[in-house]
């Protein structure tokens, strides 16, 4: 699962980066508005973390231009506290959910979560596919009930898979969602760690659909 992260502040922007990558997400940052822009427009991410107060161009601007475009990512914006009329005009902007400044970390996972899930018609934080349970919160995973020990990239892998149970995803498509821009992306990484995920779920749970990619099934 991939952030963007937009904050120009340098010392909450690298908390909240630090904080992020440790839940297990890839992260990309920018600092000001015109860079957000950008990414925004070229990058597939599966949520973003908006703050409004930006240099070069205001959060708002970004958000509307994103959303003008047909961007639909989930967006959390970060207001400044008591600018109640703020909240109001970015979710009217195309905010799916707001956090006034300033917050908790935990929260601020939890939304990000919630949008997460939520993008993908999935209502609840426990995730499962047969014999495979992810609990979103605590990044636990188990098999049968039993507690399974991924690495990172394993579990960001699984994650991805988990949030589309049954669906095709190519291998660009993980390529482009389980790694940020700034590192060295190749796709033949993906078939190493698809290959390592599978030894550690039952057989069978992760198909190859020849010519397609990769798709998580049920496997009881
Ligand atoms: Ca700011």
């Amino acid at each position: 699962m991939r952030i963007l992260l937009v904050e120009d502040d340098p010392t909450l922007r690298a908390q909240l980066r630090a904080a992020l990558a440790e839940a297990g997400y890839a992260v990309d940052e920018a600092a000001d508005g015109r860079e957000a822009l950008h990414l925004g427009e070229t990058e597939p991410f599966d949520a973003v973390v908006l703050d409004l107060g930006l240099p070069v161009l205001d959060g708002l601007s970004v958000l509307r231009r994103w959303r003008e475009a047909g961007r639909a990512m989930p967006v959390l914006i970060l207001t400044a506290r008591d600018t109640w009329h703020e909240k109001v005009v970015g979710i009217d902007a195309g905010g799916d959910d707001y956090l006034a400044k300033p917050f908790h970390i935990e929260e601020l996972l939890a939304r990000v979560r919630a949008l997460i899930r939520r993008a993908q018609g999935l209502a609840s934080p426990m995730l499962a596919c047969g014999a495979v349970a992810l609990d979103t919160r605590s990044g636990r995973v188990t098999v049968h009930g039993r507690p399974v020990s991924l690495t990172a990239h394993e579990f960001r892998l699984l994650a991805y898979l988990m949030h589309r149970p049954g669906t095709v995803v190519s291998r660009t498509e993980l390529t482009e969602h389980l790694y940020a821009q700034d590192h060295d992306r190749d796709s033949n990484t993906i078939e190493v760690f698809v290959a390592r995920l599978r030894r550690k779920l039952p057989p069978a749970a992760i198909e190859t659909v020849r010519g397609l990619g990769y798709r998580l099934v049920a496997v009881p």
